[in-house]
């Protein structure tokens, strides 16, 4: 069976930078997707479409085909009153915000001075090139649970 859209694909993978260092990797087959549903990378699906049981491939992904161009837009700095008071910020921290279209996102503290904080709402790996190697583990078509929700189901239960 080839992967295309519609098919439950099982895929282990090595995902790293351009340092070879490993950003994510799933090695144990369980890892799975709905092909054509936008649930992984669109540069790695596009990759993976064609391919069969046992195959290989290896992809190096653009930013802008993985989590995107670091955008100095959404570098900002924003008065400290706009965090708790009662809460310590040190730069590293992560909160959760919306963008003004009401899209969830991750904001990494960079900076914190007296008065105001510099706040980073781009995705902790944008700007990165992604290199990843991949095996088809097996495609199979999904359950109809699967289809309705468009994400794959591990061993038939969801998750999410
Ligand atoms: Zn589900």
């Amino acid at each position: 069976m080839q992967v295309t859209d519609k098919k439950i694909v099982i895929i282990d993978f090595v995902m790293k930078d351009d340092e070879g260092t490993i950003i994510e990797a799933f090695n144990e087959g369980n890892f799975g997707y709905l092909h054509g549903a936008n649930n992984i990378l669109p540069g790695l699906e596009r990759a993976l479409t064609g391919k069969s049981k046992g195959d290989q491939i290896s992809v190096t992904l653009s930013p802008e085909e993985a989590y995107g161009e670091i955008d100095t837009q959404q570098i900002q700095q924003v008065p400290r009153s706009m965090f708790p008071q009662d809460q310590a910020i040190a730069e590293g921290m992560q909160f959760h915000a919306q963008t003004p279209e009401g899209q969830p996102i991750i904001v990494t503290v960079v900076n914190v001075e007296d008065e105001h904080i510099v706040i980073d709402g781009n995705h902790p790996l944008a700007g990165i090139t992604i290199h990843c190697d991949a095996t088809v583990v097996d495609v199979r078509e999904p359950t109809e649970l699967e289809l309705n929700h468009g994400h794959y189901h591990e061993a038939g239960s969801c998750n999410n």
